[in-house]
């Protein structure tokens, strides 16, 4: 029998990322191309002790199915937590709780796309991203970055054109640019979308692994007071595992969300929302995020003083304030897919930069991690990454 496969998944790709993983996957080759929080500092006995107590106090509770919106207290928290930490008032029936906040992506794309329709989209932009919404046979319409934010012209030019339902963005230490918009562009950004039918995407996984400077009021609800979103995740603060994630969207938004994750999963599991919740409220998560912030801020000095030290000084690199990573842009023409093979045979990777752009550019880009290698780690792999890009650029 000929395997007949729905028409939207002919622009859909596995994810290139996952694919370079399996590459990388041999211990001697150095790995700055994975996206993975560091796993020394997942809360393992804390989360042992919340499961133990969830499933002994209750046991049949944590294990039935359960509503679709999310466990309630846990939608308090972090409704209290918007509240103290980012000055931003939400009512926890704005929240819903999702797999993950990509799976508030597929949700967006359910409830906002008909094929055709297009999206605002950052170049360079989040992969998981653009793997979400072509499955919905979208269009992509980009705006560039620059150091504090998109391109205001850019933007404004792209929302005029016609069909752009949405504009998603990642503002703070974007994945993968580590770029943040500064207070001006956020509300520059608020400024350019008044009056538009364009709805606001924030994706903000990263927001509260901050190193250095002032933490940013978010967008949504900030800036943007009404036609946004705003998504967050428990996998960066806590661990990625539990796969849990929420988004903030008003009722009427919400409500369609509901249906759509009905459809989808009926809801997010019953057990981990529980005991996430039982880690939170018996454990100082402020004093967790602090030490992910300690070893992170660490880890990236130590890249930034390497790259200092050994890449050419042809090669820009960003210097992000937080977040999981770094962009290298090597001068126009050249390939980091062809660097690529040279720095494997180094034993040392990175993600070629072209798949985070949705228009076939940024060839001559790369990203670099650096939540998941020690500082020795670092130090030695940026230095072989150094003599593969002055052999390369000798060529
Ligand atoms: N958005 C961005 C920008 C990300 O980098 C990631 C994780 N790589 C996600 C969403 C998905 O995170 P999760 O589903 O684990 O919450």
């Amino acid at each position: 029998m000929a395997t007949r496969f729905a028409d939207r998944m002919q622009t859909v790709h596995r994810s290139f990322i996952r694919e370079i993983l399996k590459v990388t996957e041999d211990t001697s080759i150095i790995s700055f191309a994975g996206g993975l929080p560091n796993p020394e500092l997942f809360p393992v006995e804390t989360m042992q002790k919340a499961a133990s107590d969830v499933l002994s106090q209750s046991g049949p509770e944590a294990l039935q199915y359960s509503t679709t919106e999310g466990y309630q207290p846990l939608r308090q928290f972090i409704a209290d937590r918007y509240r103290s930490k980012k000055g931003i008032e939400v009512d926890p029936d704005e929240i819903l709780i999702t797999s993950g906040s990509q799976q508030c992506l597929d949700l967006l794309g359910k409830v906002f796309l008909n094929a055709g329709d297009n999206v605002i989209f950052e170049r360079p932009g989040y992969l998981g991203a653009i793997q979400s919404f072509s499955v919905f046979q979208s269009g992509f319409v980009t705006v560039g970055l620059e150091e504090d934010g998109p391109d205001l012209d850019e933007l404004e030019k792209a929302l005029r054109k016609d069909n752009t339902k949405l504009f998603y963005a990642v503002p703070n230490f974007q994945n993968p640019s580590g770029l943040t918009y500064s207070a001006e562009k956020r509300a520059g950004v608020a400024e350019v979308m008044k009056g538009s039918d364009t709805l606001f995407i924030e994706d903000d996984p990263y927001g509260e692994l901050r190193f250095m400077g002032e933490h940013q009021k978010p967008l949504s609800r900030g800036y943007i007071k009404d036609g946004s979103v705003l998504l967050g995740s428990f996998s960066k603060i806590a661990a990625p595992g539990f796969r849990l994630g929420w988004i903030v969207a008003d009722k009427e938004i919400r409500d369609r969300l509901v249906v759509a994750k009905q459809a989808s999963d009926l809801h997010t599991s019953t057990v981990s929302q529980r005991i996430m919740y039982r880690y939170l409220s018996d454990n100082d998560i402020d004093s967790h995020i602090e030490k992910i912030r300690d070893r992170y801020g660490r880890q990236r000095q130590k890249m930034v003083e390497s790259i200092e030290r050994f890449f050419p000084e042809e090669i820009k690199v960003t210097k992000p304030e937080g977040g999981m990573f770094l962009w290298a842009t090597l001068p126009e023409g050249m390939s980091s897919m062809d660097l690529f093979d040279t720095a494997i045979s180094h034993k040392v990777a990175f993600v070629p930069g072209r798949p985070f752009y949705v228009d076939g550019s940024g060839d001559n880009t790369f990203r670099l991690n650096f939540s998941n290698s020690d500082e020795e780690r670092i130090a030695e792999g940026v230095k072989r990454l150094g003599n593969c890009l002055k052999d390369y650029l000798a060529k």
